[in-house]
């Protein structure tokens, strides 16, 4: 008998006045998020809206986002998060995929017509049979602050509810991932699977509610980086979570003076761009003591970003590896030993790993490459709906992630790069992230993003996409006769473009894909 929503209410009980969020000028406690929260389950247990059912959520970093997903919760449904920035088109597939009956959908901003976008979806969508808009009306005589800000529909509801309970197998959440190929496949993960990752985050990072911390949030709910390891964590343990809908180095470094955030999660191009935004006017020093955790994950941490980080806040970065298959933890740095650059750390808590080849046999050996495979309390229940995609990952429980990696002889583990961006030039593996390590220690490369792209002669050729350091000049000739001197010839980037951006998701982590069909598409002269 378990819901995760029991993280919610456990803390609600322990600390009821404490503040739970942050955003902008609102500060809401942990009393008047359980409030808005049973509010929401009522309106869903009025609908008839229950066990089994799927009740989707399109949503920023808003306390609408917490508000709605607890209340679904509690009332037994299953939350199915969408990304923000889907299009009706894509709206209607993640409704109709999920089998949504009822969709949750923030009215959006002037620069995200989220609500548009969401209805246009809903409208084409077969089965979900409402949709409730969430508004940011903050008109509101209400007592709770926040309900103003939630949904007409919802602010009539009382804001007691007696939450359903469901099963440690049950499932709770789905979220969406293209998982290593294909079209967007939502993971199924259980209450059991959910609450216990959040479990292990608060123990990685020695999270207690008797030292209450503040966490910054701007990694996107609706993915699972931010949803467990911040959301679920960080109200388990009665810290108080500060809300950054969109992610902007300036203001984020802005609310962790203003805050004193001691906890921050972020994808390495947010570490890239805090580091980028620091200048005379930020109290670095009040961030370094009050900072006490920094955690990447999401995409490798490039050594170079890393190292600078330490030296500029005083704060050893953690880094994490997950997948939303996972929950996502599933491997970390272990904080007791000695950091390793570049490595992703130990397997966490109940969570066995192991190398495989094509034929799921065991790569054995110390720094031999093969393809990370998980097993353990962390490892979703399948693909809604797909044996046949479940059927190819999954085997005695455990979990293939796409990703290679190779572990040293003390058992920590090295992503080597996704299986997918591997690039295979002329017969020989070429590993884009050890390239872009190396172009990262070159004085005038602030970032780099290495893909394969095709080519008659060695099928694919490695290409180089670069930002510059604000003020640096360097020609592509001198950057690739510096490489050549760097690594082995069949390594080195044949061509740098040189870019003042590159394309991102909406947590942050390099489009490969996109810089890829970029030249694609240039060479076929669209
Ligand atoms: P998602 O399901 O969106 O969370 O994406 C999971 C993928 O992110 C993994 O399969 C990895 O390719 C990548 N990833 C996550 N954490 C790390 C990390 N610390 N280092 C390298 N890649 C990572």
């Amino acid at each position: 008998m378990l819901n995760l929503s029991v993280l919610l209410e456990d803390s609600v009980r322990r600390y009821p006045d404490r503040v739970a969020l942050v955003f902008g000028t609102e500060r809401l406690t942990y009393a008047h998020l359980d409030a808005l929260a049973n509010q929401v389950a009522n309106l869903l247990a009025a609908r008839g809206i229950g066990p089994g059912d799927k009740v989707a959520l399109s949503c920023p970093n808003i306390p609408q986002f917490p508000a709605v997903y607890y209340g679904i919760l509690k009332a037994g449904a299953i939350v199915v998060p969408l990304n923000i920035l889907l299009k009706p088109r894509e709206i209607t597939y993640h409704l109709d995929d999920s089998g949504a009956a009822l969709y949750f959908c923030f009215e959006g901003t002037d620069d995200l017509p989220m609500g548009e976008y969401g209805r246009a979806g809903f409208d084409n969508a077969a089965g979900c049979r409402e949709m409730i808009l969430l508004t940011a009306d903050p008109d509101t005589s209400s007592p709770i602050p926040g309900v103003g800000t939630l949904a007409r529909a919802v602010e009539t509801r009382p804001d007691t509810f007696d939450t359903v309970v469901r099963e440690p197998g049950d499932t709770a959440v789905i979220l969406y991932t293209s998982g290593t190929t294909g079209r967007p496949k939502g993971a199924e993960l259980t209450h059991a699977n959910m609450l216990l990752n959040a479990l292990t985050a608060n123990r990685l990072f020695d999270s207690t509610p008797l030292r209450p911390d503040t966490y910054l949030l701007t990694l996107p709910l609706f993915h699972s980086f931010g949803q467990t390891v911040t959301m679920n964590a960080g109200l388990s343990v009665g810290a108080t979570l500060v809300l950054l809908p969109r992610f902007d180095a300036k203001a984020a470094l802005e609310l962790m003076v203003g805050e004193d955030i001691t906890v921050f999660a972020g994808v390495p191009t947010m570490y890239w761009a805090l580091l980028g935004a620091v200048d005379d006017t930020v109290d670095v020093d009040r961030i370094s003591r009050s900072l006490r955790r920094a955690i990447s994950g999401g995409a490798a941490l490039p050594v170079e970003i890393h190292a600078q980080f330490e030296r500029r806040f005083g704060v050893r970065i953690l880094e994490g590896y997950g997948l939303s298959e996972t929950s996502p933890l599933a491997v970390f740095s272990d904080p007791e030993r000695d950091p390793r650059p570049g490595s992703i750390g130990v397997p966490v808590w109940g969570i066995e790993a192991k190398l495989v080849d094509e034929h799921w046999n065991p790569v054995l050996g110390d720094d031999q490459v093969g393809e990370l495979a998980l097993r353990g309390h962390n490892v979703m229940k399948g693909y809604l709906g797909r044996p046949d995609a479940t059927a190819e990952v999954m085997r005695d429980g455990w979990f293939r992630t796409g990703d290679l990696a190779r572990r040293d002889e003390d058992g920590f583990y090295y992503i080597v790069d996704r299986a997918k961006d591997l690039i295979v030039r002329g017969g020989f593996n070429v590993y884009p992230r050890e390239i872009e390590e190396v172009l990262m220690t070159h004085a005038a490369v602030s970032l780099a993003a290495v893909v394969g792209v095709p080519d008659e002669r060695h099928g694919e050729e490695v290409k180089a996409f670069v930002i510059l350091e604000p003020g640096a000049r360097i020609t592509e000739t001198e950057l690739i006769d510096w490489c050549k001197d760097q690594m082995a010839g069949y390594k080195y980037p044949r061509s740098v473009e040189f870019t003042a951006a590159l394309p991102m998701t909406a947590t942050g982590k390099i489009l490969k894909r996109e810089l890829v069909s970029a030249v694609v598409d240039q060479v076929r002269g669209r």
